[in-house]
């Protein structure tokens, strides 16, 4: 295995984690090939990748499978003003999704997946950092911490979050209402407490940053192709294809990094994962990125800003709806409430983006083979951290393509535990 040297790698998918798997492949020397139907340089895309929130967020290792959200997920969806939103046309489609979250919304998974979350989020920033150095930064990403702010509504929860993040080592500082008004003066005081991650970081465009990994992907002799994969296959020990409409294309080893969309690719190899999407909104107040310094988060309402270049970008909720169904503007008009509510003084907002979070009902991603080809290598299901985790992800993936050891545990993110 020492001397293994993978011959060509296809990947499909060019958001955060394709970009990034494919620029740790080429820095080994191995020839890649980039797949995606939407050019990562030109404006129309708009993937997750794009729009998310821009929180570089290596703390946020307690995710939604906790039996004290559970309680509350019925009054929020009755709540026309909650941060959790259904499409009641989807949910027949996600009863494999929920049969899997309920298996996981225990003690025992919240804290299994808090350590295997823990376990690649702490080399998260230190990934970027070593990729950062290669591109120009200028503009794009800040040092200034992230800040949560909550009411005194929902104290059980957290106390719980502190207490896990405690436990695991992650480095917070608790903040009173003065404490958050003093570091952002703009903020409307609608809260009672919170806490601030000051190592965290957060990208003025996560797009701008994108285009610039690509961008040095392509200089180190990475080829891209636009187009629409409509299906792989492992045809030998050495060899797999990726196939679009009209043509065909072989790889030794290929990767899905396709985000919430893997999952068509997926059930087309025989596995049955049960990747569905966090659906979630972004709108864009221009030119008022001065009102707040760092993203500021409102816990109760599942929203938060971040100031970018394109202003101040009010995004989150989650809407179970899956990939097909419209837009809603009844989200969008909730965020745009639970702006106005931190910043009364908000004028009209500009763009209105829909995006796809891909989330695996245990809210682990899966990193690793496939069960039954194992030159095809699965990397999605990143979930509300996949901004995060792109460098790291990267890196993993590619030791895993090259044969390499790894001292971590990559066990817990294998997709053989929902088989
Ligand atoms: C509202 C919102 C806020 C978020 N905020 C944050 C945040 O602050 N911090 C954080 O860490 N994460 C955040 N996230 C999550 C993060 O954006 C995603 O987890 C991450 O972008 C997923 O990256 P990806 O590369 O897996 O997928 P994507 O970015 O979705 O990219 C997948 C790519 O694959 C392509 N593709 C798919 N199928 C095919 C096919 N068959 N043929 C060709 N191309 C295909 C798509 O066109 C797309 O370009 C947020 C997400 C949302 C929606």
């Amino acid at each position: 295995m020492d001397d293994y040297k993978c011959k060509s790698v296809g990947i499909i998918g060019s958001g955060i984690q394709g970009v990034c798997i494919g620029l740790q492949l080429v820095k080994k020397g191995i020839p890649v090939t980039l797949f995606d139907r939407n050019d990562p340089l030109s404006p129309e895309f708009k993937a997750a990748s794009y729009g998310n929130a821009g929180h570089f967020s290596p703390y946020a290792v307690l995710q939604f499978n906790r039996p004290d959200i559970l309680y509350d997920v019925p009054k929020m969806l009755i709540s026309s003003y909650g941060p959790l939103a259904l499409k009641w046309n989807y949910i027949p489609k996600m009863f494999h999704w929920f049969y899997h979250y309920f298996k996981n919304c225990n003690k025992k998974s919240m804290l299994h997946t808090a350590k295997y979350m823990h376990q690649i989020l702490n080399l998260s920033l230190d990934a970027y950092e070593e990729v950062f150095k290669e591109i120009d930064t200028t503009g794009l990403v800040e040092k200034k911490g992230i800040i949560y702010v909550w009411t005194n509504k929902n104290l059980k929860s957290r106390n719980l979050e502190i207490k896990i993040r405690d436990d695991l080592g992650v480095k917070q500082k608790h903040l009173t209402r003065d404490e958050i008004l003093e570091l952002e003066p703009n903020l409307s005081p609608v809260f009672d407490a919170g806490v601030l991650y000051e190592y965290a970081m957060h990208a003025r465009d996560p797009h701008g940053i994108l285009k610039n990994l690509f961008r040095l992907f392509v200089q180190r002799g990475g080829k891209f192709i636009q187009t629409d994969i409509k299906n792989l296959q492992q045809t030998s020990v050495n060899e797999t294809i990726i196939r679009s409409d009209t043509d065909e294309y072989k790889f030794e080893k290929s990767v899905i990094a396709s985000g919430a969309f893997s999952k068509k690719l997926t059930d087309q190899l025989g596995e049955n994962i049960p990747l569905d999407t966090e659906r979630g909104y972004h709108v864009h107040f221009k030119n008022q990125d001065h009102l707040i310094s760092r993203p500021v988060i409102f816990l109760d309402r599942g929203f938060g800003m971040t100031p970018m270049n394109q202003g101040l970008r009010a995004v989150g909720t989650v809407e179970l709806g899956g990939l097909k169904n419209p837009p809603s503007k009844k989200r969008i008009n909730y965020i745009i409430n639970c702006a106005k509510e931190l910043l009364p003084q908000l004028g009209s907002h500009h763009d209105e983006w829909l995006g796809f979070r891909p989330t695996l009902p245990d809210f682990l991603p899966i990193l690793g083979p496939s069960l039954k080809n194992k030159n095809i290598i699965y990397a999605f299901g990143h979930q509300h951290l996949g901004w995060t985790l792109g460098a790291i992800t990267g890196k993993i993936i590619s030791g895993i393509v090259a044969g390499e050891k790894t001292n971590l545990n990559l066990d817990p993110y294998s997709s053989k535990r929902f088989n």
